[in-house]
Order: C-alpha cells, then sequence, then structure tokens
C-alpha cells in the first residue's frame, strides 16, 4: 500500500467512526507521526494532501522541519515526544505545536524563548491518564493549576489535552480512558472559557475508533500512515 492509499483508507476510517459518534467528519483531524521515517515518506504525505505532522525527537524534527523549509513547502509540525528542559529552545524555534507539556518550568522556558515574530506556540497538557508510574503526563487533579500558570504565558496558547493512554487491545478499557480524558476536557473548557480550548489529542493506530468515539478531535497516526517503524538505524 502506498502513502496516499494509507492516508484514504484512514479518512475513511475517520468518516466510519465520526458517523457511528454522531459527529462531524470535520470535527477530527489526522496527525501524521513521521517519527523515524524520512523526508521522501513525508513529501509523500504532503503530496496526497497532508498538512501536519508529528515528532518525537528534538533534533530530527528540525532537520525535517528546516529541510521543507528550504522547499517553500509550508507545513505544520506538532511536537509529540518527552521534552528537556535543555532542548526547549528548539522547540520554541522551530516547532508549531507543543503537545506534551507537563511542567510549569517547561512551559517558562518555551515562553521565554518563542521567538516574538512568531504566532504563540500552541500546547496541549499531557495528562497520564493511565496512572503509570512509568509514563509522562500530570495527574488529573493538577491539571487545573498548571493550565492557570499557563494562561498567564503569552507565547504560548493553550489549545487543549494529550493523552497516551496503556496500550491495550480492551475496547471497554480503552474506552473507560479516553471518557476520562473527554470529561476533563469538558472541564478545562468550562474553567477556561476565554481560552482557545479546542484540542483534545488522542488515538493512535490501534485505539483510533474508540478515541474519536469518545471526543478526540486530533488523531495521532503513524504505523497505519507509514508502516512500521525500523529503530535499528538510529
Ligand atoms: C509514535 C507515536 C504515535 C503514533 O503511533 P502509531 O501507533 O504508530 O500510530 C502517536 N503519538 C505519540 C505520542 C507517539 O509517540
Amino acid at each position: 500500500m502506498t502513502i496516499q492509499q494509507a492516508l484514504e483508507t484512514i479518512h475513511q476510517q475517520i468518516q466510519t467512526s465520526t458517523q457511528l459518534a454522531h459527529r462531524p467528519e470535520s470535527s477530527v483531524t489526522l496527525l501524521a507521526v513521521s517519527k523515524t521515517k524520512p523526508n521522501e515518506a513525508i513529501l509523500e504525505a504532503y503530496q496526497a494532501g497532508q498538512k501536519a505532522f508529528g515528532e518525537n525527537y528534538v533534533q530530527e524534527g528540525v532537520d525535517k522541519i528546516q529541510y521543507f523549509e528550504t522547499q517553500n513547502i509550508q507545513l505544520e509540525w506538532h511536537f509529540i515526544g518527552p521534552l528537556q528542559s535543555n532542548k526547549t529552545r528548539l522547540v520554541a524555534e522551530h516547532f508549531d505545536w507543543m503537545q506534551t507539556l507537563e511542567r510549569e518550568k517547561i512551559a517558562d522556558r518555551l515562553n521565554e524563548q518563542r521567538p516574538a515574530n512568531k504566532a504563540p506556540l500552541n500546547v496541549l497538557i499531557q495528562i497520564n491518564i493511565s496512572d503509570e508510574a512509568s509514563k509522562s503526563g500530570i495527574q488529573p487533579s493538577e491539571m487545573i493549576e498548571l493550565a492557570k500558570h499557563i494562561e498567564n504565558l503569552p507565547h504560548l496558547c493553550l489549545r487543549g489535552l494529550m493523552a497516551i493512554p496503556a496500550p491495550t487491545d480492551n475496547i471497554a478499557e480503552q474506552e473507560a480512558a479516553f471518557s476520562q480524558m473527554e470529561q476533563l476536557f469538558e472541564q478545562l473548557k468550562v474553567a477556561f472559557p476565554h481560552q482557545q480550548i479546542d484540542t483534545l489529542s488522542m488515538g493512535m493506530t490501534d485505539d483510533m475508533q474508540s478515541a474519536i468515539k469518545c471526543g478526540s478531535t486530533m488523531v495521532r497516526i503513524g504505523t497505519a500512515i507509514f508502516g512500521a517503524r525500523d529503530y535499528s538505524k538510529k
């Protein structure tokens, strides 16, 4: 299957899932997760109409962003990996979105380092929804406090929440985690009526259907678009 065919299949699946959930198809956007994949694969997806891409590793992402800038191809780049404080500047200077915000200190640095000539950096708060010690993200009870902190940072724009629930092929478990996220998302909207809270980023190749059923507005899909990842070359 080509990347173009894979994208068509995913758009069809999004359409089916949104219809089943009685939601408009346009309420779910597709983020193509291109980590470990070469520029040629991203170009192929772009030529098939895909504009938003997600990267997990700062330097790899910046290299790709700069490559497409030299080609005069305008894409939207989302940082979706864990971020150490010594790498914040590259994210602030190059990416359009940062989806894995979980600490005030990182928020402060991104705010300080965001270039003044760029639009504010869109940010999502990452929630550790499966309550796993090993996982990134804050506890649901910490959400409002972090959101209040971000609200006061002029170079960041709080857009919503992101989560990576523990992988499971049990649909009921998938939906339990995603429904909890949906409730938190509603709470956040109510608590911050003047912020542009419109993005609930959840759902990957193996749990996209459940995520859309539970209100996801952005699915992050890698494998189903680009095929399995090969980490051995890294
Ligand atoms: C890798 C990754 C994805 C994509 O996962 P697939 O299972 O390949 O669709 C989505 N979100 C995050 C945060 C990732 O790191």
